[in-house]
């Protein structure tokens, strides 16, 4: 989840302490900053810092130009997280059920499934259905790999 905050705190001091409008990421890290009262200036950060939340107050808000890096910081935030569950030498399939997206895992041959029906029995229709492409996808490899003999005669010619 990306959240968009815009701070609210009075500072206790003479002159007027500029508040920001931050965009964090779920962990409540900071991915950009709005500044005080702009909606086009806008700091991308690339280190990513922990917002500092103590004596501060902060609201949530729809910052018009912060929310157009939504998409990319969610894309960012998605690779980041698949890359950390996946171990090596496997591969992923994203199958879509009715409304709601599952991941089927490759490993050495063993397939496994992110959905609650694979926890309980081991087995279900998204491995199914990834085990029966993954079948045809093969035989139209082996298929290619040995060439037909009207290939062969034509090379000849
Ligand atoms: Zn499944």
């Amino acid at each position: 989840m990306i959240k968009m905050l815009k701070e609210v705190t009075v500072w206790n001091v003479e002159f007027r302490q500029p508040n920001h409008t931050y965009l964090l990421n779920s962990k409540g890290q900071i991915l950009a900053y709005a500044r005080w009262h702009s909606n086009t200036d806008i700091d991308i950060q690339k280190s990513r810092t922990y917002l500092d939340k103590r004596y501060r107050k902060f609201i949530e808000v729809n910052h018009t130009g912060l929310s157009k890096l939504i998409p990319q910081f969610l894309k960012e935030e998605k690779d980041s997280i698949i890359k950390e569950i996946i171990p090596e030498n496997t591969r992923v399939f994203k199958v879509k059920s009715k409304d709601k997206e599952y991941q089927v895992l490759l490993k050495n041959d063993q397939y496994s499934c992110s959905c609650i029906g694979y926890g309980y029995r081991g087995k279900c229709k998204h491995i199914d259905a990834v085990a029966e492409k993954q079948h045809v996808a093969k035989k139209q490899q082996n298929q290619k790999k040995s060439p037909s003999p009207l290939d062969i005669l034509a090379e000849v010619c």
